[in-house]
């Protein structure tokens, strides 16, 4: 292994590689990429969005990972990644940790006890490999020159002027700017001649300019919901603003602002032929009373007037009944938005996948310059997978860095 390679004055320093963003991209690359790492970020406190994910279990990964979870303009670019550093290696990682985890559902994986687990596991992966971490830092201009980068740093009100090797880019996308997300990542690469691909929100309740969901705020149901042809069998949950939920987050992710969206209310669930069997049995009974066994209730009510429900089950013709669980089969309703990067869980679009190796995550036309995690044009579902895109690219970005 090469020996650390910092020199330090009081106002510059070399190190083989800095990587901006002590998140779970940042440090997990720091982890493979050996001596000579340099992990600096503006927060107090490192993995700030891994000690608040998963409701501060951190949903860490998941058991069925593969490329087709991932939204990208180039859907097989995280294969590669995804392949060389999976999530049963990840797993074996948190194991050697003695961290204990449980399946959730649907192969979502979650600490036992705290999120915090896995930052301390990253931070002693890092100190393990010999990487420095510093926070509270400011990144200023970056520029390159031959064979070396060169980036301003202001820390302890000191600038400092670091010069290194390889920069790796990890400071993430731009959702949760109070949580000092920045879209940094993308200024310096489109400054390097990187092509980025529109940031948006994603994974991110939608939202209506009228009110006409909120009488229904805090009722959850599951759903399937689809948007642009892809749907999602979760829990859907109106709110004040909207539509929230796993299987709108979901759906969030393909949705272009100005489509419908499709709601099947009744997922799995042959409500035609156990409608036709209560007119049978409860003829005199009002079909909202019976529709309430299978949808909530307030729901029903709210559906009323709309889907004129009206009448008893003997009143219900199979034409009537058939039209019916067709429209509850597909809801079809026009967000007029999102909430946006003030809530949205991940960032859509970034450094676009053809301008870096699906190998290594190096940039192919500025040798040296790596982008990892949420900043690259990968996205995940909901469930662990945005976490096991982090360790992946960082983990595939650090070992290319070691082998150098
Ligand atoms: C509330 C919430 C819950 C989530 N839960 C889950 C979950 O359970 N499972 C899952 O898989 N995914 C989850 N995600 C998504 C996941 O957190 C991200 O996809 C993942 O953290 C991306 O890792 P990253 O290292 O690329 O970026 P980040 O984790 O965002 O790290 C980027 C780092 O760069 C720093 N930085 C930014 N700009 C600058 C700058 N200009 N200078 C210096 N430093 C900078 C930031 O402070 C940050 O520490 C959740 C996201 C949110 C917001």
């Amino acid at each position: 292994m090469r020996p650390p390679l910092i020199h330090a004055t009081s106002r510059a320093m070399k190190v083989e590689t800095l990587i901006i963003g002590a998140g779970a991209a940042g440090m997990m690359c720091a982890a493979h990429a050996g001596p000579g790492a340099l992990v600096v970020d503006h927060a107090r406190a490192p993995g700030e969005k891994i000690r608040i994910s998963g409701g501060g279990r951190c949903n860490f990964t998941n058991l069925h990972t593969s490329a087709d979870n991932f939204i990208s303009q180039n859907r097989h670019f995280a294969k590669s990644a995804l392949g060389r550093y999976t999530q049963w290696d990840f797993i074996a990682l948190v194991d050697a940790h003695r961290i204990p985890w449980h399946e959730k559902t649907l192969g979502q994986l979650f600490c036992d006890t705290s999120a915090k687990d896995i930052v301390a596991l990253l931070r002693a992966e890092m100190a393990r490999a010999g990487a420095d971490l510093w926070l509270d830092t400011h990144v200023g201009e970056i520029s390159h020159a031959g064979t070396e980068f060169t980036a301003r740093l202001t820390r302890d009100g000191r600038e400092i002027t670091v010069a290194a090797r390889n920069l790796v880019l990890a400071s993430g996308g731009k959702s949760i700017p109070k949580m000092g997300a920045t879209g940094f990542a993308y200024q310096v690469a489109a400054g390097f001649g990187l092509p980025v691909v529109t940031p948006r929100p994603g994974l991110v309740p939608l939202t209506f300019s009228d009110d006409r969901f909120r009488p229904l705020a805090g009722v959850a149901t599951p759903a399937r919901v689809t948007a642009h042809g892809t749907g999602f069998d979760e829990a859907l949950l109106f709110t004040h603003r909207g539509l929230s939920g796993p299987a709108v987050l979901q759906a969030s992710s393909y949705w272009c602002e100005g489509d419908p969206i499709s709601i099947n209310l009744t997922p799995g669930t042959d409500l035609l032929a156990a409608l036709q069997q209560h007119r049978h049995s409860d003829g005199r009974k009002a079909l909202t009373t019976i529709l309430s066994q299978y949808l909530p209730a307030r729901l029903v009510d709210y559906l009323k007037d709309g889907f004129n429900l009206l009448g008893t089950m003997a009143d219900q013709g199979d034409a009537r009944l058939a039209a019916l669980c067709d429209a509850l089969r597909d809801w079809q309703v026009t967000p007029s938005g999102s909430e946006g990067y003030r809530t949205a869980e991940v960032t859509l679009g970034g450094v676009d996948t053809s301008a870096l190796s699906s190998q290594t995550l190096a940039a192919k036309t500025v040798p040296g310059l790596y982008c990892i995690g949420e900043c690259v044009d990968v996205t995940g579902w909901l469930g662990g997978y945005n976490f096991q895109w982090a360790w992946s690219s960082g983990s595939a970005a650090g070992q290319a860095i070691r082998q150098g």
